[in-house]
């Protein structure tokens, strides 16, 4: 009998497990897939908004600002990338400088503080590429960019550090109310718990009706993107956003915590919550917003296009709340931006229900702080040396776009709830972001992830459930 079963591990349920893992509690974290973060939180445009935009009186605007207060403590004893850049909202009309207005009323009612209007010349002197054409720009001091993978990854390994247990490949199909909690049947397994927490994204709502729960529904919403090579990452360095409109916070220009530039996302309703699909339609739509904003923005130097699925849903404020059916059920639907942002607090939201649900006591051994694993091309020549007579694998360069060494590969394979996809180190320590994308080390990446998880390299997956690279040996196959 687990106290809490956390249903996805995305960043939600990892922050979730993170929490509870302060406290004397048995924690079981159930993942469908091969690895954590493969949902929503592998795909979006990874900034820790300022929290003027969620509506004042909202949840999404209560966590949003918390959120942030939480953000700078939680990225340095988890070592995860965090910069507070600052943002900027951009009008090029009266009618834009009026909602520029209401974000910053609707800003200090949330309590967020930082906020300036600035004229178009004084936001030009800030970010020299933005347009002539600015009128004037919301400038938030506290907004922020992180790496939403390693910070999942961060929160999940120091959750299991402090003995959270994670099971992967188990995808829940059922649940059955129990007197004193619930009973989960999921994939090869079956779990009882005395709560359960449903952190799964996109099928949020799926889970839901298996508790009985039929009142959610989520419209899967897709937003397309640009990533720009490093050698343009300067261009930006604030996170520069044109006016909301109904459909959200719309194109944003952004440089990542890794030096490349992002520029997206579009906003577009979806049937299928895996239809990560790019269009050329949404591409050029991206590209026209963008280049309003910062004209000179140098689109050919791309190196990738994706998309990724909000978990949109009627009303759009974020659904924290206890199941009608049981009690000891709480459902986290709708958590779509600021999920990332307000992932922190969210999780305090969920530690209050739980405690008041079931008795939690301090946990006395809890180690607060986690060690990120070392980029050895960052690394000062003395800590070079010292980690080199630890361990020479450092010394194989494995990409040579990010300079990634076959330490960090390795590392990211035996660490708790370690890699052991193709994508999954990609994400980890970043072999395959560069200029090739995996062109050049992803078969080196998979010999070593054969050979460190003592399979065959047709067994190595890509990504998802069903995502084999390899078919079969091709000297075999020709005999
Ligand atoms: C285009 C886009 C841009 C965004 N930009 C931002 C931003 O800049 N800032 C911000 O704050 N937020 C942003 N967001 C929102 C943010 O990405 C999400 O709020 C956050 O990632 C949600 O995390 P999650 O853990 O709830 O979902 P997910 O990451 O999807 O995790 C849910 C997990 O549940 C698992 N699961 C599902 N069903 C089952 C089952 N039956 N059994 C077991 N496991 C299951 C899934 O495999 C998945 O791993 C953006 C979202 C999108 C799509």
């Amino acid at each position: 009998m687990y106290d809490v079963i956390i249903v996805g591990a995305g960043v939600i349920g990892t922050a979730v497990a993170r929490e509870l893992s302060k406290y004397q509690s048995k924690t079981a974290l159930l993942e469908k897939n091969p690895e954590v973060c493969q949902g929503t939180t592998k795909a979006n445009s990874a900034i820790v908004h300022g929290g003027y935009d969620a509506l004042h009186g909202t949840l999404k605007g209560r966590l949003n600002r918390r959120g942030v207060e939480l953000y700078p403590g939680l990225s340095k004893a988890l070592n995860f990338p965090y910069q507070q850049c600052g943002s900027m909202v951009l009008a090029f009309n009266d009618e834009d400088e009026k909602k520029l207005e209401a974000l910053m009323e609707n800003g200090r009612k949330n309590g967020v503080e930082g906020m300036e209007i600035l004229s178009g010349e004084d936001a030009r002197k800030k970010e020299p590429a933005l347009s002539k054409e600015i009128t004037k720009a919301l400038y938030a001091k506290n907004a922020g960019i992180t790496c939403p993978f390693n910070m999942t990854y961060a929160l999940l390994e120091n959750a299991m550090e402090n003995g959270v247990e994670l099971f992967v490949n188990t995808e829940v199909d059922d649940i059955e109310h129990l007197t004193d909690g619930v009973r989960v049947k999921a994939t090869k397994r079956v779990f009882e718990g005395k709560m359960l927490i449903n952190c799964a994204g996109v099928y949020s709502d799926k889970i839901a009706r298996m508790a009985g729960d039929e009142d959610y529904t989520i419209t899967p919403n897709r937003g397309e993107y640009r990533i720009l090579d490093r050698k343009v990452g300067d261009l930006v360095s604030h996170v520069i956003f044109q006016t909301p409109t109904p459909d959200g916070k719309g194109v944003l220009v952004a440089p990542t915590v890794h030096g490349n530039i992002i520029v997206g996302p579009t906003s577009e309703s979806v049937d299928n919550p895996e239809d990560t699909r790019t269009t050329k339609e949404g591409i050029r739509k991206v590209d026209r917003s963008a280049t309003k904003g910062v004209p000179g923005l140098p689109i050919k130097e791309s190196i990738r296009i994706f998309s990724g699925i909000r978990a949109s849903v009627e009303g759009s404020d974020f659904m924290i709340e206890p199941s009608k059916a049981n009690k000891k059920i709480f459902h986290l639907v709708g958590i779509d931006s600021p999920g990332l942002a307000s992932a922190p607090a969210i999780a305090e939201e969920v530690r209050k229900w739980v405690e008041e649900t079931i008795p939690l006591k301090k946990k006395e051994s809890f180690i607060e702080e986690r060690r990120a694993i070392p980029h050895f091309e960052e690394l000062t020549n003395k800590e070079k040396e010292e980690i080199l007579k630890k361990n020479p694998h450092y010394k194989k360069i494995i990409c040579r776009c990010e300079m990634i060494t076959e330490g960090e590969i390795i590392e990211a394979i035996h660490r708790p709830g370690g890699a052991t996809t193709l994508d999954g180190i990609k994400r980890r320590v970043r072999p395959g972001s560069g200029r090739c994308q995996g062109g050049f080390c992803g078969p080196r990446v998979l010999e070593i992830l054969a050979r460190e998880l003592k399979l065959p390299m047709e067994e190595i997956l890509k990504d998802g459930p069903h995502s084999k690279l390899l078919a079969g040996k091709l000297k075999g196959a020709l005999q």
